[in-house]
């Protein structure tokens, strides 16, 4: 049976727990239709305000004696707390600070500290740029050795030597869209002696995250896509409480000692996850961030994995209806447990690429990004988009697609 118009209003017609949470949003520009929550997610109406108190009462008044009155210092620890549910964290197990590659870096230098003498760094091909380039730099200072793998398929045999100190992981592929099985990795390296370093940028804030449940080691996460914390946002680090306090920080500074003002020489990391906050906090950005994590601390995540789901299963039967046909299909996974935030689309012909259509969309007002080689993201953020959104979007696509208008010489340029 096709799915109408009329059946997508209904759905977001239907009672949703999560209607609070999507009025908290300021609206996108107007016409536009924003499938882009994997590179920026959308902005909380309370950012502009929030800052401006900042700037007016924090920075131009108060100056100096904000770090005391406000809760500056205390922001990478709060926003942590806020947002541990979103990924299934204990609230003193995340700290929100630096960016997702620094915290990479941070936390499999950790790894390599507490697993003696175990060198190997396993880590996919396909895997996020920084989180390889980061094991790299490990390699080239002495400190590790490499193994990639080309799928997580290939893990059991990657650990069978019993030398792996830490997998590095992609939570969610940021092209495919493929959701791995966190549990039975996490185990899977727990029999060879290895820890897992989980990256949840992809699937935070969008479907189901069980750090703990799962018994995970180590995980990073983007703070700026799903989580809305603002372009640049610092990032999540989750540490699992075992090993918090089982090494030195890599990067130690002054924000990790024990006793931070008593300025004093020799370094003493803090308790708990605190030893790994460097420098001062972003507090600008930290401000933005907490908007959102008013939001989060509100949302029922069994609803929010829920409404994912009839979102992005809405989307995938759009697709296979109207551009299926018209040579579209589906890049990713079927089955929503496979799936991370975004659905990814390809042309069934492998060589056409899939970076003209993208800019055709956009230049419809349907925001969506590409990756090489074939991948055609539609990032859905499971709290603003509509389904009637996705209809439209989809209608959109396949006239494109029907017009062969992706082919003029205007879309043809290298994509951002
Ligand atoms: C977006 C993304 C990052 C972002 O890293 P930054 O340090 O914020 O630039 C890291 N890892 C993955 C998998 C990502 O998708």
């Amino acid at each position: 049976m096709t799915l109408t118009l009329a059946a997508c209003a209904a759905l977001d017609a239907a009672p949703n727990p999560l209607a609070g949470a999507a009025a908290a949003f300021a609206p996108g520009a107007p016409g536009t239709f924003y499938f882009d929550a994997n590179s920026i997610g959308p902005m909380p109406a309370a950012v502009p305000q929030r800052l401006a108190a900042l700037l007016n009462d924090g920075w131009r008044v108060a100056r100096r004696r904000s770090w005391n009155e406000a809760d500056w210092l205390a922001q990478p620890r709060a926003l942590g707390a806020a947002l541990a549910p979103v990924i299934g964290a204990g609230a003193d197990d995340v700290l929100v600070c630096d960016s997702t590659s620094i915290n990479h870096h941070k936390l499999l230098h950790l790894a390599l500290c507490v697993a003696k003498a175990r060198r190997t760094i396993v880590i996919e091909d396909g895997a996020f740029p920084s989180n390889r380039y980061a094991a790299q730099a490990l390699v080239k200072r002495g400190v590790a050795g490499l193994r990639s793998i080309r799928s997580a398929a290939a893990l059991a045999a990657a650990l069978a030597p019993g030398d792996v100190a830490v997998v590095s992981l992609s939570h969610v592929d940021y092209r495919s869209g493929e959701r791995l099985d966190m549990a039975a990795l996490t185990a899977c390296a727990h029999e060879h002696g290895a820890l897992v370093l989980w990256d949840v940028s992809h699937s935070a804030g969008a479907v189901a995250v069980h750090l703990r449940q799962a018994n995970a080691d180590l995980a990073v996460g983007c703070g700026y896509k799903y989580l809305c914390g603002g372009p640049g946002a610092p990032a999540l680090m989750y540490m699992h409480p075992r090993w918090q306090a089982a090494a030195w920080p890599a990067l130690a500074g002054w924000m990790g000692h024990a006793d931070t003002f008593a300025f004093a020489p020799e370094f003493e990391p803090a308790a708990g996850m605190a030893r790994f906050q460097v420098g001062t906090p972003a507090v600008l950005a930290n401000a933005a961030f907490a908007a959102a994590a008013d939001i989060w601390r509100k949302v029922d995540m069994a609803a929010l994995h829920e409404r994912h789901r009839s979102l992005t299963e809405t989307l995938v039967q759009l697709v296979d209806e109207h551009c299926a046909p018209l040579g579209v299909v589906l890049a990713g996974p079927r089955d929503h447990a496979r799936r991370g935030g975004h659905v990814a689309l390809r042309f069934a012909a492998p060589q056409a690429s899939v970076n003209a259509l993208g800019q055709a969309l956009v230049a419809a007002g349907v925001v969506v990004s590409t990756r090489q080689p074939d991948s055609l993201r539609f990032g859905i953020h499971p709290l603003t988009t509509q389904h009637a959104d996705l209809w439209w979007a989809v209608q959109r696509l396949a006239g494109i697609l029907q017009s062969n208008v992706w082919r003029e010489p205007r879309f043809q340029g290298a994509s951002i």
